[in-house]
């Protein structure tokens, strides 16, 4: 019940629409495209908010929390208002490697592998603490200089290596260019996954996520193959 003259109540039920909201935009997305909701995961992006505003996040259903920087993620990780919740960490931004010690405790899916070098940080991290870990591989697909990612040609040279035994690439992490509206966005999702397909022929790799989509283009995502939707601004509507 939402008591309209406490302020934390309102803003923990307009979150839990805004979810509720997401949830079924997602679900009509799947069903446009012949997919299943069950392939795919709302991230929520809880960068814009406090720890007691993404605890009312968690309240309503989402247990997939994404952060785009490591100390933020560890600081709401240990907050009186998260600590022991079951919650499954994303790191979606670009990772320091003196921060991957502190950041791993908390087992996130790091999707913005964005370097060799930090690939291998996290390969002797893993083999430190003898626990493997799944990552994604940022790959910059709108070619726009000011975007992070590897190249296509640095992401092909890094899966025809022998991989380290405890970090295992799930797939790929993209973004669409800065400033594309969701019919161009769509386009560039379209040749991350045909880039997909052909990575996992040419290196025999199985890569079965694709994080991409965001509040303003997570159906046109979900329709080229997402199975990872990062979604911030459209939770928190209303909030921030
Ligand atoms: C902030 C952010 C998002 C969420 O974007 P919204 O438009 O707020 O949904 C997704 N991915 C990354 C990498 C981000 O930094």
């Amino acid at each position: 019940m939402t008591d309209e003259n406490n302020p934390s109540s309102v803003r923990r039920q307009r979150i839990a629409d805004n979810f509720n909201a997401v949830i079924e935009d997602v679900q009509q997305a799947v069903s446009q495209c012949g997919r299943s909701a069950k392939e795919v995961t709302i991230v929520g992006v809880t960068k814009y908010v406090d720890a007691a505003t993404t605890a009312d996040l968690v309240a309503a259903g989402c247990a997939s929390l994404g952060e785009n920087r490591p100390q933020v993620l560890w600081q709401k990780a240990e907050s009186v208002e998260l600590n022991g919740l079951a919650i499954d960490w994303h790191m979606i931004g670009h990772v320091q490697r003196n921060k991957l010690r502190r950041l791993m405790r908390f087992r996130p899916l790091i999707h913005s592998v964005d370097s060799p070098r930090l690939l291998d940080a996290i390969g002797d991290e893993a083999t430190l603490i003898n626990h493997s870990f799944d990552v994604l591989l940022e790959v910059n697909i709108s070619g726009d200089e000011t975007k992070t990612g590897l190249s296509t040609d640095a992401i092909e040279q890094i899966l025809q290596q022998d991989p380290h035994p405890l970090v295992n690439v799930r797939g790929l992490m993209a973004m669409a260019g800065h400033g594309t509206g969701p019919s161009q966005a769509q386009a560039q999702f379209a040749r991350v996954r045909s880039f997909r397909d052909s990575l996992e022929a040419s290196t025999g790799a199985s890569l079965p996520e694709l994080s991409m989509g965001m509040s303003g283009d997570f159906a046109q995502a979900i329709a080229e193959g997402a199975t990872l939707v990062r979604i911030g601004s459209r939770l928190f509507d209303g909030v921030i």
